[in-house]
């Protein structure tokens, strides 16, 4: 079980990945994914057309989705595996979490230009599959193709982070909210990528206990965003709060992601991976 191939995180273009939810399930499979998950942002639009492209392709699947979540003053996310698609809160949660995206947009586009970068807001448009879903991705896309920047890490530093032109601070839904909903859905709610956040261990701690009183069960471990030593540090972390692990690469787009679908190093074999209290939640053909 412990070896099972699973990808537990990645994007489609129903969020701010490039490829339709069929072709990266071809990709995933193409990468040796056994078990895999589309978790795109706040969004379950993509669900059902991943679990019928992944069962096709002979993988088994978990529904996702991945909440934007506002915690001590940051973004965090949290990944929910193995929820009903058709639950109502959630359904209802993800809404009033996407409402804020296009105003949103609308000042990030009015800060850029105020730097001399027009039309960004018409630009950033071109790059989105879901009109409701506008990210920070997609105005980075914009900024290399016209040649502001040379690479999305390049925009994100010096235009789409905290005091940068196109920054704007957002309201994202409440931990227990999010958690909830998952939860409420039949689903697991798991931390993701925890080495992001720029906390002090004070506040990485709150964030981890009331995740836990909340009733969220896991914690990304491998996962793109992490390196060498902040898989160790979290597997650490997994085992300390009786947390179990998980593993997903965050892919979004061929070129832009470092992390191929399927390629993470498996979890090591002290942690207990999602997968094995999700596996009556498991979609298979
Ligand atoms: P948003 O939900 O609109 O705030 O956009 C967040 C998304 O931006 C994340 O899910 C990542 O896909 C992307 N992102 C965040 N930080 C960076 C970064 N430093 N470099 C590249 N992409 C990033
Ligand atoms: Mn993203
Ligand atoms: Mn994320
Ligand atoms: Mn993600």
């Amino acid at each position: 079980m412990h070896l099972l191939n699973a990808d537990l995180h990645s994007h489609s273009n129903v969020s701010d990945g490039t490829l339709e939810p069929e072709a990266l399930a071809r990709r995933a499979a193409d990468g040796g994914v056994e078990l895999w998950s589309l978790t795109d942002h706040d969004e379950l639009g993509g669900q059902a057309r991943a679990r019928d492209a992944a069962l096709a392709l002979g993988m088994g699947y978990l529904s996702g989705t991945e909440v934007s979540v506002s915690f001590a003053g940051e973004t965090v996310h949290i990944v929910g595996l193995g929820v009903d698609i058709d639950d109502a809160a959630l359904q209802g949660g993800l809404a009033s979490v996407r409402s804020g995206r296009r105003a949103r947009a609308q000042a990030m586009a009015d800060g850029l230009a105020r730097v001399g970068i027009v039309g960004a807001f018409e630009g950033a448009l071109r790059y989105v599959g879901n009109p409701d879903l506008i990210s920070r991705t997609h105005f980075a896309r914009f900024l290399v193709d016209t040649g502001v920047c040379s690479d999305t890490h390049e925009v994100f530093r010096r235009y789409l982070t905290d005091n940068k032109p196109g920054y704007v601070p957002h309201q994202w839904a409440r931990l227990g909210d999010a958690v909830r909903w998952i939860t409420g859905a039949g689903g697991m709610a798991v931390i993701a990528h925890p080495a992001r956040y720029r906390f002090t261990p004070t506040v990485e701690y709150a964030l981890i206990t009331e995740f836990i009183a909340h009733g969220g069960r896991g914690i990304e471990v491998m996962t793109g965003s992490h390196s060498a030593p902040e898989q160790l540090q979290y597997g650490d972390t997994a085992l300390e709060f009786g947390l179990c692990a998980s593993r997903g690469s965050d892919f979004h787009a061929p070129g832009e992601s470092r992390t191929e679908l399927g390629a993470l190093p498996d979890l090591p074999g002290r942690l207990t991976p999602v997968w094995e209290a999700l596996a009556p939640r498991i979609q298979r053909a």
